[in-house]
């Protein structure tokens, strides 16, 4: 791809999805004078804060040839689209991260064996095509284990435990019988992430890594400084993110997350995008995420990624948690963020409050 120049303010950002990520990539803009153009099926949070919005399907190629055509530059929110139809764009305008990025991210196999070539290590797995293909996998790995579908998993959707291997039948169900990857399951200590920007001139600026804490396959809180035993494998693991980063020539915001082991860190997945464990950056870090993520797919200056508090703790506010807002706006260290969904069902995220401690 060739890099094109700086991107102007005044110009305009195409954001493929309308969620709370593109809401939050459309404050950062508009703070720095870009507009955005969101392209999505329905309407979401992002809507409320973009200045144009085309109603398509994520591979309606006819839609996505107008939207390129509208916008200066491409990114997108989530990795859960064809990647095809956004390849046959980037001859039109640049797309950022690059469609690269976005095959192996969106293939739990593809990124397991890209990490592993670049030296990282994740936990023991296989891939699975069929049932039969199941059992070997456990005769391989053994149980404990977690089955995930291969694609369009998130937020601990399309995942299956199993205990011992009478849970097969099960969890083949319960993933619906698609192409997967059984894993070994890893006793890991914390979770922790790796939030990086890459900008356009290849500079990485690396946030300090939150730990982050899951319930039900969901991001419960992020929270830093973290324990000692994250920080003692901050080093390592963020030099494994560099290498994605410069091997895939990212620009824009990458994340990658891993579990901290007795071992050394053991790596789960990557998000070729700003990511949930990154919130607490708009308040607690010098740049946001999000503001680097523009600045780099803009192709300006990334900035600096420092904390700027002693502590920061962010809790997401997922589906009737999001009744605790008149406490929490009520609260003096708490920054509250709503993500304007109308209907809270169980395991929405409807928004997230940052507390900074100084
Ligand atoms: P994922 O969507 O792969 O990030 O999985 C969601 C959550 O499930 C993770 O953040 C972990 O809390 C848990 N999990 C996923 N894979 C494993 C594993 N191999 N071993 C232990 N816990 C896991």
């Amino acid at each position: 791809m060739t890099t094109p120049g700086l991107l102007p303010p005044g110009s305009t950002i195409g954001i493929i999805g309308a969620g709370q990520l593109g809401r939050m990539i459309g404050v950062a803009a508009v703070q720095l004078g870009y507009r955005t153009h969101i392209l999505a099926p329905e309407s979401g949070p992002a809507n409320d804060v973009c200045f144009a919005f085309t109603r398509a399907a994520y591979d309606d190629p006819d839609a996505l040839a107008a939207f390129a055509e509208a916008v200066d530059v491409v990114t997108y929110e989530f990795e859960n689209i064809a990647a095809d139809p956004i390849a046959a764009i980037a001859a039109t305008v640049p797309v950022r991260p690059s469609v690269a990025a976005l095959r192996v991210a969106q293939d739990r196999t593809a990124e397991k064996r890209f990490v592993e070539d670049l030296g990282g290590r994740a936990a023991p797995w296989r891939e699975v095509d069929s049932r039969a293909g199941l059992d070997a996998a456990i005769a391989a790995i053994g149980c404990p284990a977690i089955l995930k579908t291969t694609r369009f998993g998130y937020d601990g959707k399309g995942q299956a435990r199993l205990h011992t291997p009478a849970d097969a039948d099960a969890a083949w169900a319960a993933i619906g019988a698609a192409p997967a990857i059984l894993e070994g399951f890893v006793r890991f200590a914390h979770e922790f992430s790796i939030v990086l920007a890459r900008g356009a001139d290849g500079a990485i600026m690396g946030y300090p890594p939150p730990v982050n804490v899951h319930a039900d396959g969901i991001l419960a809180s992020s929270a830093l400084p973290a324990p000692a035993m994250v920080a003692s494998q901050w080093t390592e693991a963020a030099a494994l993110a560099g290498r994605v980063a410069e091997r895939l020539d990212y620009i824009g915001v990458l994340t990658l997350e891993f579990f901290a082991t007795d071992t050394g860190p053991v790596f789960n997945e990557m998000a070729p995008r700003v990511h949930n464990s990154g919130h607490w950056t708009i308040e607690g870090a010098q740049t946001s995420q999000f503001e680097n993520h523009v600045r780099a797919i803009c192709s300006l200056p990334l900035g600096p990624t420092g904390l700027t508090a002693r502590a920061v703790r962010m809790e997401n506010l997922i589906g009737d948690q999001v009744t605790r807002w008149p406490d929490l706006i009520a609260q003096d260290d708490a920054h509250l963020h709503l993500y304007g969904k109308h209907e809270a069902r169980p395991g929405r995220k409807m928004g997230h409050v940052t507390r900074i401690e100084r």
